[in-house]
């Protein structure tokens, strides 16, 4: 069915259907890289398994991908370092916002999933662990498969969410007091940081994503992960890659999806194709209202959605 869409026509579609949504929510105000952006941008991609892309909007500009990366991390660290990762951290959606703290004491030290702040300070621990340098690795690999060697990490960001990490620094010493992170504190929170700052564009997050609706292939031709464990990781971006809004994603846009407080969501379609969207006005979990929106008419218009 994919193959027969007039994916241009469909974009525009789209956008004027949202249109009305752009520039509604709030762009994140904890560093004041994010709290500048201009909250009436939208762009909206969707890449094709053969890499060929499509967009709409604001699509090939660069924005702060955030929590979006935490997706690729967890994709690399598998693929690296394998299954042992699950002991360190659980597939369960938290429920609770994605920077909380709260669940980690009663569940002694162990996050609920890699995606909410917790866990993901868990597999960059990991990357860590097995490459010497997490964060550039994972830039290095978002390069090759975004076709774009230009992608860079924003210095301002990073050094902006290191003065504002007390909370991701509580976190990580918490887990650490629990002897589940390796690696010293402050090295972890850097590269950490640094990879929250990672510019992309939409065109760049949906070609880089394809390796999931390929199931496991690189855009290369190469493995990265097998046809089960890119199974696992949509599943888990389905359940838990909107933090404590992934039920109402599930039921609206019926994809595995994961957001960021930047105001981008990546959502695949597996064996058919990933979309990307950007819009920084976010809603009270921290996704992009006009993103999710975007994403709702996509898979409603289509009728391409995993249900
Ligand atoms: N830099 C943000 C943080 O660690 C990323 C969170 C997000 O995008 N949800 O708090």
């Amino acid at each position: 069915m994919a193959d027969t869409l007039d994916y241009p026509a469909l974009l525009e579609r789209i956008a004027a259907d949202v249109a009305a949504l752009v520039g509604s929510g709030t762009p994140a105000e904890y560093i004041p890289a994010l709290a500048s952006v201009d909250p009436h941008r939208f762009g909206m991609a969707v890449a094709g398994l053969d890499g060929t892309v499509h967009g709409v909007g604001d699509w090939e500009v660069p924005f702060s991908t955030q929590s979006v990366t935490k997706v690729f991390a967890l994709a690399l660290a598998l693929a690296e370092g394998g299954d042992s990762l699950w002991e360190r951290v659980g597939r369960e959606p938290s429920g609770n916002p994605f920077n909380s703290l709260v669940q980690l004491e009663y569940e002694n030290g162990i996050p609920r999933n890699p995606f909410i702040n917790a866990g993901a300070l868990v597999v960059t621990d990991r990357l860590q662990s097995l490459t010497g340098d997490a964060s550039s690795e994972l830039l290095g690999f978002l390069r090759e498969e975004s076709r774009n060697p230009e992608l860079s990490f924003d210095a301002e960001v990073a050094a902006s969410e290191q003065e504002h990490g007390d909370r991701n620094a509580a976190v990580a010493h918490f887990m650490a007091s629990y002897g589940n992170i390796d690696n010293p504190v402050p090295a972890l929170l850097e590269h950490y940081f640094w990879q929250c700052s990672i510019e992309m564009s939409c065109a760049d997050l949906a070609r880089a994503g394809l390796f999931l609706a390929r199931h496991g292939l690189r855009s290369d031709g190469s493995r990265l992960l097998t046809r089960s464990e890119a199974k696992q990781i949509n599943a888990v971006m389905l359940t838990c890659g909107t933090y404590d809004a992934a039920g109402e994603f599930a039921y609206r846009v019926g994809l595995p999806g994961k957001s960021g407080v930047g105001g981008g969501i990546i959502a695949v379609v597996p064996g058919q194709c990933t979309l990307a969207v950007w819009s920084p006005g976010l809603d009270a979990q921290g996704n992009s209202v006009a993103g999710v929106a975007a994403l709702d008419r996509f898979t409603t218009l289509t009728g391409l959605s995993v249900f």
